[in-house]
């Protein structure tokens, strides 16, 4: 029973986050800007770079140590004089995380606490499960072990950079229940993970969060008031995708509960749904909600 809930979850994230990007895992060296003191490489996932006069904070890594050297080099490039690396992670899915031996010695890893435990429960396991969908895959993460970080934090931590500060965030559990956001000031870049995305069905993987607290999670967001937007798996956008992903969120709650009401099935609802987002939405790459729709049948 457990693993069918991690295979479904498993089929749900290879949905999300889309099947041409989870055969391309390299990440280059090219970045784009996004704000005064924020760079992306984008790629799978995109990696967001914040660079002060005197630190730099990576977050994300890329899977496995080729990738996380590849973005260790590029940071190194865009502050040649910053001494010191910080390195955090959005969440503890390999793409995002299993980067992380591939970053020079004394590159100080800091991520909140929820997100540690998930990486210690099922961290290697999921290491596994991405070994298995490629050679290639198995070849980045071959003998990938997670060390533990540097500095853990339970809801905020603030990292100096010089005329920069990265606040690292963990609101609640969302896409899973370590999600951190980082928000950078003065820029008001928010680096948004899977909890703000952008033309994306958001996807709840496993036991991660629930629809309801995925809403609360975005409502600590909005007061943010971010200027720029950077998710992990879609294109940069401005502020106004953090509303729009709370508007979708809700509308396909609103509509899956009015369902579940007039007794239809979590499976039928989720084609219908999908279907009606497909018609509102007809530019974004995907509108398999199946796997959100299920969320919301089950929320408590
Ligand atoms: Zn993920």
């Amino acid at each position: 029973m457990k693993s069918l809930t991690r295979l479904l979850g498993l089929a749900a994230l290879l949905t999300a986050h889309g099947f041409a990007q989870m055969s391309q895992p390299m990440l280059g060296e090219d970045t784009t800007k996004i704000s005064d003191h924020v760079w992306a490489i984008m790629g799978f996932p995109n990696i967001a770079i914040v660079v002060g006069s005197r630190a730099t904070l990576v977050v994300d890594t890329g899977l496995g140590a080729k990738n996380g050297a590849t973005v260790a080099r590029v940071a190194a490039k865009l502050a040649p004089n910053n001494t010191r690396l910080f390195l955090t992670t959005t969440h503890f899915h390999p793409e995002h995380a299993a980067g992380e031996p591939g970053f020079p010695a004394g590159t100080i890893l800091i991520r909140d606490a929820v997100q540690q435990q998930e990486m210690e429960q099922h961290g290697q396991e999921m290491i596994a499960m991405f070994s298995g969908h490629s050679a290639q895959n198995k070849e980045l993460l071959a003998g990938v072990v997670l060390r533990p970080p540097d500095v853990t934090f339970s809801q905020e931590a603030t990292v100096d950079l010089g005329g920069v500060t990265a606040r690292l965030l963990w609101f609640g559990g969302a896409h899973t229940k370590g999600d951190e956001l980082t928000f950078v000031e003065p820029d008001r870049t928010l680096v948004s993970g899977d909890v703000v995305q952008n033309k994306t069905i958001p996807n709840i993987f496993g036991d991660g969060g629930t629809p309801a607290t995925w809403l609360a999670v975005l409502e600590q967001v909005a007061a943010l008031n971010a200027a720029h937007v950077l998710p992990d798996h879609s294109a940069p956008g401005d502020g106004s995708l953090v509303a729009a992903e709370r508007d979708l969120i809700e509308g396909i709650q609103t509509r899956a509960l009015a369902l579940k009401q007039q007794g239809v099935s979590a499976e039928d609802a989720g084609k219908q749904i999908s279907g009606e987002l497909k018609t509102q939405h007809p530019d974004w790459p995907n509108t398999n909600a199946a796997g959100f729709v299920k969320s919301v049948y089950a929320e408590p």
